[in-house]
């Protein structure tokens, strides 16, 4: 595969400005800082959250992860998870690693209401509002931040491809051709559906250099993994850590199985955790999925991979070539 037309001096916003695609480094393609639910959060607060605790935890934690030779984290908690952008550039002013902030939508099955009645033919009318937020999110900024969106996110579950799921894919692949910025994707790898996701955006003028198909790795169900590498997508190998989805015996050799095959270029590893979640809270997580944190594939997982087979190189490929491949906004004039 080739470098799938990025721009030769191609730049990827970040919390701190726009950083050279080359200096990017070691990077963590599918993270989380903070997964809140804003109307819960307002009135029915969850005992664990103490925004300014967190800070101070994912300020540590980030700092550690440079010690560890992580240089930029993406981070693809977008609307529908809590994103709260002014809470993250608290914490981007304190570390060193990169931090990329993302748009797009996350529901599995519905948008909310007002999404019913907004957009072309709808009752209010106007324009496609997911269009606009992801546009001014990636060539303004997110609200008056000033950050602008490295990476659109998009979601498909069980539900599969509702009407909604699909607005919300076609305004990600409008902008994505309007302004090359990449396309990540929440997958089932169980009903296959990375298959549609990759299907519809490559049929709109997504570029498959530009795309990761995320949750890849929960499966190892090599005919359905090997017929989506052969779209030309990224697999997220994205789960290390995250023992209620898939272990990570199974994602390991997954991983190497893949790497045996040549498939080196088309994976990127993260692990989808969180500083804090609502969903699974930190009392839940230190129980049941003690090693799902940001610095588990560092610690614990690349060494295994190297012990059992992988090359340097090929961590080299999975973990810094591949994210400066996928970040690099797409040349778009070549594709008007
Ligand atoms: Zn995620």
């Amino acid at each position: 595969m080739t470098d799938g037309g990025a721009a030769p001096a191609a730049v990827v916003p970040t919390y701190r400005g726009p950083v050279a695609a080359g200096d990017l480094g070691w990077t963590l393609t599918h993270e989380h800082l903070f997964v809140l639910s804003p109307e819960l959060d307002r009135e029915y607060p969850h005992p664990e959250w103490d925004a300014d605790l967190a800070v101070e935890r994912a300020v540590a934690g980030l700092e550690e992860l440079w010690n560890l030779g992580v240089r930029t984290v993406v981070d693809l908690t977008v609307p529908g998870l809590g994103r709260d952008t002014s809470l993250v550039a608290r914490v981007a002013a304190r570390v060193r690693v990169n931090l990329v902030a993302s748009t797009g939508w996350y529901a599995d099955e519905v948008l909310p209401p007002y999404f019913r009645t907004h957009g072309p033919g709808r009752l209010v009318g106007g324009p496609e509002p997911l269009v606009e937020m992801f546009r001014r999110d990636v060539t303004e900024g997110i609200g008056d931040s000033g950050v602008r969106a490295g990476m659109l996110k998009v979601v498909t579950d069980a539900p599969g491809m509702t009407a909604d799921i699909t607005r919300v894919m076609d305004a990600a692949a409008t902008v994505h051709v309007e302004t090359g910025v990449p396309v990540t994707t929440h997958s089932n790898p169980h009903t296959r559906n990375g298959l549609d996701q990759a299907g519809f955006l490559t049929e709109r003028g997504v570029d498959p250099a530009h795309v990761v198909i995320g949750h890849s790795g929960d499966s190892d169900d090599l005919d359905y993994l090997l017929a989506l590498l052969d779209t030309g997508v990224t697999l997220g190998m994205d789960r290390f850590g995250m023992a209620h989805t898939g272990s990570d015996e199974q994602r390991v050799a997954v991983v190497l199985d893949l790497l045996d095959r040549g498939y080196a270029q088309q994976l990127v590893l993260s692990h989808d955790s969180a500083y804090f979640s609502r969903v699974t809270p930190p009392s839940w997580r230190q129980v049941n999925t003690p090693h799902w944190t940001h610095d588990h594939l560092s610690r614990r997982i690349v060494p295994q991979l190297l012990e059992r087979g992988a090359r340097q190189e090929d961590l080299h490929t999975m973990m810094i070539t591949n994210p400066r491949r996928l970040l690099a906004p797409a040349r778009v004039e070549a594709r008007r």
